[in-house]
């Protein structure tokens, strides 16, 4: 599952090139897909330059200098990313985004997977998914307080399940979920109404610790033996510990855990 340290990658291995390029033209491979205005797409997307790339969660939007924005959501399992024109597109191809100098920008989606809008202007509200999403982990204004407060307002969830929760934080899948969970050693099936204000506070901290890892250096985190990310197989031993990892179901998704590192509360 796409979860925004990948969101993260793939903009960056884009939005340098990208940005400031022109779009010479704008090919849908697959039409039911993509909510696009043909017009609109022609008034505001083909011949305009982009202007910048931003991530929020797991949406990644492409704005155009002329106001116009495409926005795209990754779902499970989409990709967004540069290929040469002479190759040609795999069978998940959504939209090409073709430049002058022989490169386009795919986007790429197994069926039911991943959306793609185009937006005129600043107001998106008719996207009802990226409207109700949560604050950016990353941000600046994710602070301890306001995730404490967030999570407070869910006393009945589990700490799994805030996380996953994409209207209080957007962006955290399920296994950075289990990551963050094992990192600040708590269990994920833990109620937040069973958790003190430091705890919560504590949990932030490695949330935000664990995500800035991921997205800065992938590789070194995806290597690092003392994280849980990297152990999700049956019969794994704690990277910590070496105590048997316990898989059991939290918010309906298949979860790791360390019945020993991550305390009950
Ligand atoms: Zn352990």
């Amino acid at each position: 599952m796409i979860e925004l340290p990948d969101v993260e990658r793939m903009i960056d291995a884009f939005a340098g090139y990208a940005t400031g390029k022109t779009v010479s033209a704008v090919l849908i491979d697959n039409e039911e897909s993509v909510d696009i205005d043909p017009e609109l797409t022609e008034e505001k997307i083909q011949g305009h330059a982009i202007d910048s790339v931003e991530r929020h969660g797991r949406f990644v939007v492409v704005r155009f200098r002329s106001g116009a924005n495409l926005v795209f959501h990754m779902g499970n399992d989409g990709r967004i990313f540069l290929e040469s024109q002479t190759t040609p597109p795999d069978e998940d191809s959504r939209i090409r985004l073709q430049f002058a100098a022989g490169r386009e920008l795919r986007f790429a989606a197994p069926a039911d997977e991943g959306e793609i809008h185009l937006v005129d202007g600043e107001d998106f509200s008719g996207l009802g998914t990226f409207e109700r999403l949560g604050l950016d982990p990353l941000s600046e204004e994710f602070t301890s307080a306001v995730f404490v407060k967030l999570a407070s307002a869910k006393p009945r969830t589990s700490l799994k399940g805030v996380l996953m929760n994409q209207e209080i934080v957007a962006g955290i899948g399920n296994e950075y979920a289990d990551e963050i969970c094992f990192q600040a050693g708590y269990r994920p099936d833990l109620k937040v109404k069973d958790m003190t204000v430091e705890q919560l506070e504590r949990v932030h901290t490695y949330l935000r610790r664990v995500l800035r890892r991921a997205t800065l250096h992938w590789q070194a985190a995806h290597a690092d033996p003392g994280w849980l990310i990297n152990r999700r197989a049956p019969g794994s031993d704690c990277p910590r510990c070496s105590s048997s990892l316990k898989s059991m179901s939290v918010s309906g998704r298949k979860t790791y855990l360390c019945p020993r590192c991550q305390r009950v509360a």
